[in-house]
């Protein structure tokens, strides 16, 4: 049992951040900061559209969804060869590993990758190696999951998984991602049945912007065993009760929902609605090097502005670990360390 409801609020801050803890919603292309832009366009020769780093990073100051999307592929168009992938997938793991992230499942977006000409074997051994080598010289776990581009068609996704199944080793699960609104779940119901069978794990976006009957899609249909975002699901109180009965984690991103005007104001976030609801919820950061910041930032801040309390803190983490693909036995190794943790600031 824990003691944490004892830790006292100036030591709050310092808590959530060194708290073990486990990031289950992290786009990798998302977490290409300017500067990694800057140097891979230089050693690929590729030409983008900022004169400097300094430039790029004004740029991230987006106002909305197609400026974001403008500064996404012109950053991911830098990535050519292996070695920029484990690049990219490294520096996030070095990042990960200052914010006392322990375990990370990382979603890719192979199709923003193959469409321009890049061979599926070159992103996922890029990423795979990045991986191998944070467990490795980090101590930190890190899985990959194949995201499907949802303004695609189902048919592309399908092509997809066939070019990734000769990697089938290196990657967890599926999720689906991008333009949520008018790109339902169901879209995806055979691709996502298929990857069912073949055994992968499978999570989805849903209830980000768009509404609580794309989360029950997601659930019925598509049978996924998690939802990515999910924070609309609180605008209808038997999908919060089905969430709640059968544990389904929500991989909430408060910066990147503050960064889209999902709610208004930080403050205005509801994860201590979700917690209070019985509900499997969790910190997460998306697109960090676009939405403001890593794990820790959105700790802080989500903290900082909505008032949560230390228990909140600790069944955050809890949930995280409780939310991942790990095995049992890692799950109890990480509460374990969790605990410690606790027992080391109260
Ligand atoms: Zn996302």
């Amino acid at each position: 049992m824990t003691t944490i409801s004892t830790l006292s609020p100036d030591r709050l801050p310092a808590f959530l951040a060194a708290m073990p803890k486990a990031e289950l919603h992290i786009h990798i292309e998302g977490s290409l900061e300017p500067e990694l832009i800057f140097a891979l366009a230089q050693r690929n020769g590729v030409q983008i559209p900022y004169a400097s780093v300094e430039e790029l990073r004004r740029a991230y100051a987006f106002s909305n969804l197609q400026s974001f999307l403008d500064i996404y592929y012109a950053g991911a168009s830098v990535l050519l060869k292996e070695q920029d992938f484990f690049d990219m997938a490294w520096a996030y793991l070095l990042r990960a590993k200052a914010d006392n992230v322990v375990h990370a499942e990382i979603f890719f977006d192979p199709q923003t990758h193959t469409a321009r000409g890049v061979a599926m074997e070159t992103v996922v051994n890029g990423l795979h190696r990045a991986c191998l080598q944070a467990e490795a010289e980090l101590g930190v776990s890190a899985a990959l999951i194949l995201c499907f581009l949802r303004h695609l068609s189902e048919e592309e996704a399908f092509e997809t998984l066939e070019q990734a199944l000769p990697f089938r080793d290196k990657f967890i699960g599926v999720g689906l991602d991008s333009s949520e609104v008018g790109h339902p779940p169901e879209k995806f119901a055979k691709v996502f049945a298929r990857c069912r069978a073949l055994g992968l794990h499978l999570v989805a976006h849903a209830g980000e912007e768009g509404p609580p009957a794309y989360v029950w899609t997601a659930l019925d249909l598509l049978k996924v065993e998690r939802i990515d975002h999910g924070v609309q699901s609180s605008k209808d109180p038997a999908l919060m009760r089905r969430l709640a009965q059968d544990k389904i984690a929500l991989t909430v991103c408060p910066l990147s929902n503050l960064k889209l005007c999902v709610f208004p104001k930080l403050a205005d976030h509801n994860i201590g609605l979700l917690l209070d609801a019985g509900l499997v919820a969790t910190v997460n950061s998306d697109d960090p090097a676009y939405f403001g910041g890593y794990m820790n930032e959105n700790f802080l801040q989500t903290f900082a502005a909505t008032g949560l309390n230390a228990a909140q803190a600790y069944q955050l983490a809890k949930n995280s670990f409780d939310a991942s693909f790990i095995a049992a036995s890692h799950k109890r190794k990480y509460i374990d360390l969790l605990d410690a943790s606790v027992a080391a600031f109260v």
